[in-house]
């Protein structure tokens, strides 16, 4: 069971803002189970009952979006440099929803977005090792032996990467370049293009075709679709 920082739990539900709640605390008007907390640093879940002036806050209704992501968009909820962001593609939803996990700007494809923080913490967290099949397009075609070796695992940066799935699209020898189906169970930052980089090639295209059991199918560049209530059960 995920938990969060009070203030964060009341804030999301609305109410006021996160600064706001940060005094509430502070000022002795907010209970969890029943006892007053007057630290910032406490946390509950989903089981426990939070009040603030004796009032239960209201939960949010759970909401889940799956978007095919177009390039150009960052997938933050807020950006420094101003650029469209994913939300921005959602205008006229009157929720808080944040990406699970993030796909870079130039990166196209299948982004879940969702204010459901336990299940945000089980796709996003390493150990549930969630499936993600990314196709790459490639300036360049990698040997027999480099594929071997990228499926083992590769010394990156940030570790070795674990056992993956490569499967060969395509290969054009005349333009030198080559099209991959790269199935990864992990969600570093960068990850697919560092892979790549390992062996001294660039991605030039790269798109997340599935992620755990979803898929873009039915959807087109830029457009987006509520979950299921079957697809929200499987992912969980
Ligand atoms: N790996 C990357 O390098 N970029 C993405 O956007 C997703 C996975």
């Amino acid at each position: 069971n995920h938990k969060e920082r009070v203030q964060k739990i009341i804030a999301n539900s609305g109410i006021t803002s996160r600064r706001k709640a940060e005094q509430y605390i502070l000022d002795g008007r907010v209970s969890v189970n029943g006892q007053i907390i007057t630290e910032l640093g406490v946390k509950a879940g989903s089981n426990d009952r939070v009040e603030v002036d004796g009032v239960p806050i209201e939960k949010e209704q759970p909401i889940y979006i799956l978007m095919y992501k177009p390039r150009g968009v960052v997938s933050t909820v807020e950006d420094e440099h101003d650029r469209k962001t994913v939300i921005d593609l959602l205008e006229g939803l009157n929720f808080r929803i944040y990406p699970v996990g993030r796909l870079d700007y130039e990166t196209t494809g299948l982004l879940l977005l969702t204010n459901d923080g336990d299940l945000t913490y089980q796709l996003t967290h390493p150990k549930f090792k969630v499936m993600k099949k990314y196709l790459v397009t490639l300036d360049g075609i990698l040997l027999r032996e480099e594929i071997k070796t990228l499926e083992k695992g590769i010394m990156l940066d940030d570790g070795m990467t674990a056992k993956c799935k490569v499967k060969v699209i395509q290969e054009n020898k005349k333009e030198n370049s080559s099209q991959l189906e790269l199935t990864i169970h992990e969600g570093r930052n960068r990850q697919v293009r560092r892979m790549i980089e390992y062996f001294n090639y660039n991605v030039k295209k790269l798109k997340r075709i599935q992620y755990a059991q979803l898929t873009l199918k039915g959807l087109k560049e830029g457009e987006s679709r509520a979950l299921t209530p079957h697809e929200v059960k499987q992912l969980k």
